[in-house]
């Protein structure tokens, strides 16, 4: 337990993303005291781009894992225990008063001081912190990701933009950041239990399904977001060496390096016509060309005395006349996309290995379906789940 105290590091779990607006998203800087300026701007950072607070995100993940938790259950001793206090209602876990105690209790003594406000706590202060316990889990600021985007005015609550500007010859209007918007998500925890990871990914799935919005006006729809994982690193403390390699850093959401190995490795599929070993070595040479077409097919494969006349009946086209094998290149090359070997592709000609890459778009919907981050999701939302089912 002394760990998740944070008097120690053992592990930090880094994960990286993408969160992009769906809606518009309006997360205000107070009144920017310019009198033709907008009257409730959005925040910005120094250069003047739109970026989200680490706080405001934070604030809206906590609150939510706090309405998970409240009034479920009665606060235990013990050190796994899901329950919450109401920090917003002025009801904490722990008092001033119980610091008062304990610092009596234990005087000269900060980890035993430290232990008792640990017990004391509830499942959302020793994760998120609270005035008496640091926070464990961290949300640094959210920047944009590429160029600042074209900030939207929009009409205040119920307030008529003409009927307005007439009544009082002030506009009201308020600044939102565009649907479409994306922003670089960091979280950080340290010390974690699976279930807490569980817990914190589940609450961003929230956010994802539309649960939970960020942000101010978002009775009136905005504040929604959508979430993309894209990194998850473990870090963990080489208990013993702490001097070469101290720290040992894994990232979950890739996939093993001999799986890797094995794909690059794959023999792709080729023609099962005629001579074997002549289609590989036209394989061979498809693969050394810097672009597939059929004039540089044949000067490569000439070279090894591949000539037109012969290539129908060394490679089974079954090519009769003249006229039919001038135009073997051709067959040949229509031959490796029915095998899947080639991939053609705006009428160009593509080893099938690198049209998957090139395919990185369309595969980003397939992200959803991402068997690693759903192995992820089975052990740390799994955790979660058992706590749950044991505790309620
Ligand atoms: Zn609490």
């Amino acid at each position: 337990m002394s760990a998740r105290l944070l008097d120690s590091f053992d592990q930090r779990l880094r994960l990286e993303g993408v969160l992009a607006t769906r809606t518009g998203l309006h997360i205000g800087a107070g009144s920017s005291g310019d009198p033709l300026a907008t009257d409730s701007p959005v925040v910005r950072n120094a250069s003047g781009a739109p970026y989200i607070p680490g706080s405001s995100l934070k604030g809206v993940v906590r609150s939510a894992a706090e309405a998970l938790f409240r009034n479920t259950m009665p606060l235990a001793d013990a050190d796994e225990v899901l329950a919450s206090c109401d920090h917003i209602a002025g009801k904490p876990c722990v008092t001033h008063d119980d610091l008062t105690g304990f610092r009596e209790d234990h005087p000269e003594d900060s980890q035993a001081v430290a232990e008792a406000i640990w017990a004391k706590s509830c499942t959302v202060c020793r994760l998120f912190g609270s005035l008496a316990i640091a926070s464990r889990v961290r949300f640094p600021d959210l920047p944009l990701v590429g160029g600042a985007p074209l900030l939207e005015l929009r009409n205040g609550v119920g307030i008529d933009r003409d009927k307005e500007l007439a009544a009082s010859g002030v506009l009201y209007d308020f600044e939102a950041v565009p649907p479409e918007t994306p922003f670089q998500l960091t979280v950080i925890l340290d010390n974690y239990t699976d279930w807490e990871v569980g817990l914190v990914l589940y609450l961003f799935e929230q956010l994802d399904q539309g649960g939970l919005a960020l942000g101010g006006k978002t009775s009136r729809g905005l504040g929604q977001v959508r979430i993309d994982w894209q990194k998850i690193d473990e870090t963990s403390l080489e208990k013993g060496n702490p001097f070469a390699d101290l720290l040992s850093t894994r990232e979950l959401l890739s996939p093993d390096e001999e799986t890797a190995t094995e794909s690059t490795e794959k023999e792709l599929p080729l023609p099962t016509t005629g001579n074997v070993e002549d289609w590989q070595t036209l394989a061979t040479i498809l693969r050394a060309l810097p672009a597939i077409d059929k004039t540089q097919l044949g000067k490569q494969a000439g070279k090894q005395d591949f000539v037109k006349p012969k290539l129908s009946d060394r490679l089974g086209l079954g090519l009769e006349s003249p006229r039919q094998k001038r135009r073997a290149w051709d067959v040949v090359l229509q031959r490796f996309v029915d095998s899947g070997f080639l991939v053609e592709k705006n009428g160009r000609y593509l080893l099938a290995e690198d049209s998957l890459e090139e395919a990185a778009p369309e595969e980003q919907e397939l992200a959803e379906h991402n068997p690693v981050l759903q192995k992820l999701y089975d052990r740390y939302v799994g955790a979660m789940a058992q706590l749950w089912e044991a505790t309620y």
